[in-house]
Order: structure tokens, then C-alpha cells, then sequence
């Protein structure tokens, strides 16, 4: 038992005012998958264990220790169901896409944000509920819809100032190109399995590949010299590769090939990138993806390519924040100032008549205590950052007007507006950039 109730472990509440850098992020990523034409999905945040343990795979971090899996009450003839809270998205878009048929008319573009558990240890840049961003394209094959991906990133960084990402690549080829480079990979680290750590000795027979995705500095040196994935593809899988890179060079996209790249989950086939960064420590991975040709038919879907990426909005954030990119912080364009409670249904009416024209107005509303003193009421009218004042004064409502006071130009210059035609002087309270 707690006495004193708090969050869960790793898992944050976003407030105001960090809440508006959330908003304004996921504002410009719903239009930026607007033009990009991705469409959102929305999937359940419970999935049965099972959609991961295939989706994802038996030996990876995620399934054998990160999961927030359980068994639910059983139901009347004593079944009970094995849920798990997502750890990550694709799996559940894959699901959707399978059980709704939504292949059948044709390839698709799908993009998705919200929150994820994994029971990780917390720090910096690391969460048991994060949250993420995805886009997904299934059903295309070439390596085309793989760059349109990484510009869709690019683009993203760009329009919300982000400077201090790189772009890594890498190409994983296909199953019976792993399979020979893993033999290969095997025979390497059996020899110097002296320097391998607990978890290199771990992932030596069950995913040799996850050895060369290693944080130990102290593996560098064998890891850099394991033989390459790169050295094992076919002619197939190289031009996929040179397809990509083609493309990104085309379009100015800077990228470093980086032969040990990975990713954490089993699925990926051919191109996997990473966007990272070296200023948030071991938390510099902001966004990741590749293609997973396999997963849709390993899921028991008609066979599919597909490919896809997914962000940390909160690394994204701090990585920001890191590089002091200013992000526009909301407010009111005017505070009404209503002195007292007699003026309060007048002032509703006309404020939700500048709201129906746009503008933004916080009301003075009253506390346990009444309603504050004019000159209370006008502090906070400044504190607001508002624009405008409004100000419901009786003598000023009996003649039918109200009062329209300047507060951000130093002039504190006073207008009287009549209340029988609040949209004919609304337009004049808006700040001229958008509100966000
Ligand atoms: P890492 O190597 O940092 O653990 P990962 O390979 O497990 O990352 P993915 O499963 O590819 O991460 O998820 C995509 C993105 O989601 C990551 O690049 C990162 O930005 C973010 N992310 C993953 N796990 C967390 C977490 N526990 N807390 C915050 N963000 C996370
Ligand atoms: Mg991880």
C-alpha cells in the first residue's frame, strides 16, 4: 500500500505548459502525413500476448523482459485471456491491417501516434509509457517508398527545427543471406567468446546479429571485426540498397552506412536506418525503422512487403530542447476582465461569440473566495500574455458597450465596442500568426 498516491515508475504526466510542445509536435506531424498522403490508424493499446510474441519474436529484449503482459480474470467457463500492453505498434497495425483486409484494394499508407510500455529501467530519454510516432507503407516492394519514408522524417526535422540528427543505413538483406552470414558470425564470436559479455554470450546462439548492436565499448573491437552482413547479399538485395541510396542522394539526404546496424527486433529485412544523435546520451536513437517483407505473412496474412519507421516524441522533445529550438508556446488573445457577477451572462454571450470568430479568450472566473479584485483581475490579464483586455464594467454594459484594452503594445489605448456586433470588431482581437 502507498499513502501517498503517485505515477507509476517511468511513467510521466504531461502537463502544461510541456503539454503545448507535445501539441504543437503532433500538429505539424498530422499535416506533414497529410501531404505525404499517410492516413492515421488507431489501434487498441491491449493486444493478446501471442500478436507480439509472433509480431515482434521470442528472443528479443522486448518479449523475454520488457513486456507488461498478463492474465485477465477468466471468464464464465474459467478461459482466461493473456493481454499485453503494446511495447511497440507495428505488430498491432500488421493485426488491423490482416483482420480488416485492408490489402485487398490495394497498397497503403498508415501512420499512428500514442503510447507504449516496456518495463525498462527509467532514465533520460527512456520511459516505461512512451510515446511514439510511426508511419507505415504496406504493400510496396521497391525501394522508393523506403526513401519516401526517410524524406517524410527529413522533412519532419526540418519543420520543426531539428538539426542535430544523422541519418545511418544499413541493408540486412534477406533470410538466406542471414542465414549464411550468421553461420559465418557464429564461427567468429565462438572464437573470441573471451570477449564477449553476459549478454553477447546470451544472444551467441539465439540472435548473433544483436551481438554488433552491442553498447559495451569494451566489444568494439570484435564486433569491428565480425564479418559484414553486406558481404553476403545477392545481386537483389545490393540493388535495393543502391536503389535507396540513389534516391536519398538525389534529394540531398546526407546518410552513413553503418555495417553493424541492426535494430533491435527480428523482423527487418533489406533497408534499416536509424535517425540518431550524439546529445542525448545512450538514448541517441530519435527514430527507427526498416522494411519487414516477412511479418505479414508470418502473421498469417496474405503475403505483403512493407516498410516503416517510429519516433520517441520524447527524445524528439528533449533533443529539441537541447538544442534550444524555440517552440511556440499558446496563448489567450484576450483575457476578459468581469468585475462583477451581474455582468457574468452578458460577458458569456459575447465571449462565446468571439470564439465563434476565432479568437481566443480565457474568462476571469470566479474562485471559492468570489470573484478577485479589478486589479487582481488585471494581473493575471498580463500574466496571460494576452493581447487584450476585455473589460465588463456595469457603466459600459448599460450603455451597451465594452471595453477593449491594449495590453501588449504599451499603449494601454482604451476602444469602447458595441455588444450587438461582436463579429464586425472580432477580427481586430486576433494575433495575426496562428495561435499555436
Ligand atoms: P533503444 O535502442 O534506445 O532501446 P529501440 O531499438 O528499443 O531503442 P524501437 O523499438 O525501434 O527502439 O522504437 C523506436 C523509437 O522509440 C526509438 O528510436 C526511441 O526513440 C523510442 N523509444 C524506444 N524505447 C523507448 C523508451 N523506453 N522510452 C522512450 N523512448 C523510447
Ligand atoms: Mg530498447
Amino acid at each position: 500500500m502507498v499513502d501517498k498516491l503517485t505515477a507509476v515508475k517511468g511513467m510521466n504526466d504531461i502537463l502544461p505548459p510541456e503539454s503545448a510542445r507535445w501539441e504543437w509536435l503532433e500538429a505539424i506531424v498530422r499535416d506533414l502525413m497529410g501531404l505525404y498522403a499517410y492516413r492515421n490508424v488507431r489501434t487498441p493499446i491491449l493486444e493478446h500476448t501471442a500478436l507480439f510474441v509472433r509480431g515482434i519474436g521470442e528472443v528479443t529484449d522486448i518479449v523475454e523482459k520488457e513486456m507488461y503482459a498478463f492474465e485477465d480474470r477468466s471468464d464464465k467457463h474459467g478461459q482466461a485471456e493473456h493481454l499485453a500492453m503494446r511495447p511497440e505498434n507495428t505488430a498491432g497495425v500488421v493485426r488491423a491491417v490482416i483482420e480488416h483486409n485492408m490489402l485487398y484494394e490495394g497498397p497503403k499508407r498508415l501512420w499512428y501516434t500514442g503510447p507504449m510500455f516496456r518495463r525498462e529501467k527509467p532514465q533520460r530519454g527512456r520511459y516505461r509509457q512512451f510515446h511514439q510516432i510511426g508511419a507505415e507503407a504496406l504493400g510496396f516492394a521497391g525501394p522508393d517508398v523506403d526513401a519516401e519514408l526517410i524524406l517524410l522524417a527529413a522533412a519532419l526535422w526540418k519543420r520543426i527545427g531539428l538539426t542535430d540528427v544523422r541519418l545511418e543505413l544499413n541493408s540486412l538483406g534477406q533470410p538466406a543471406e542471414r542465414a549464411s552470414h550468421r553461420a559465418q558470425l557464429i564461427a567468429h564470436f565462438e572464437q573470441h567468446a573471451d570477449k564477449l559479455d553476459e549478454d553477447g554470450k546470451r544472444r551467441l546462439h539465439s540472435n548473433p546479429l544483436r551481438i554488433l548492436d552491442t553498447k559495451n565499448p569494451a566489444m568494439k573491437a570484435v564486433v569491428d571485426s565480425a564479418p559484414r552482413l553486406i558481404d553476403f547479399l545477392g545481386a537483389d538485395s545490393l540493388a535495393h540498397f543502391d536503389g535507396l541510396k540513389a534516391i536519398l542522394d538525389t534529394n540531398g539526404v546526407a546518410y552513413t552506412v553503418n555495417h553493424r546496424l541492426v535494430r533491435g527486433l527480428d523482423y527487418y529485412n533489406l533497408s534499416v536506418f536509424e535517425f540518431v544523435t550524439d546529445r542525448l546520451g545512450a538514448q541517441g536513437t530519435v527514430c527507427a525503422g526498416g522494411r519487414y517483407d516477412d511479418l505479414i505473412s508470418q502473421m498469417g496474412g496474405k503475403p505483403a512487403p512493407a516498410v516503416g519507421w517510429a519516433l520517441g516524441i520524447e527524445r524528439v522533445l528533449a533533443l529539441l530542447e537541447e538544442e534550444g529550438a524555440a517552440v511556440p508556446a499558446p496563448v489567450p488573445d484576450v483575457y476578459a476582465v468581469v468585475p462583477a457577477a451581474a455582468a457574468m451572462p452578458v460577458a458569456l454571450q459575447v465571449l462565446q461569440q468571439l470564439r465563434a470568430c476565432g479568437v481566443s479568450v480565457q474568462m476571469h472566473a470566479a474562485t471559492a473566495e468570489g470573484l478577485s479584485s479589478f486589479k487582481s483581475q488585471f494581473k493575471k490579464a498580463d500574466a496571460s500574455g494576452a493581447a487584450f483586455a476585455l473589460v465588463f464594467g456595469a457603466d459600459e454594459l448599460a450603455r451597451g458597450e465594452v471595453i477593449v484594452k491594449s495590453l501588449r503594445d504599451g499603449s494601454g489605448a482604451q476602444v469602447a465596442r458595441p455588444l450587438h456586433a461582436v463579429a464586425t470588431w472580432a477580427t481586430t482581437l486576433q494575433s495575426p500568426a496562428p495561435n499555436q
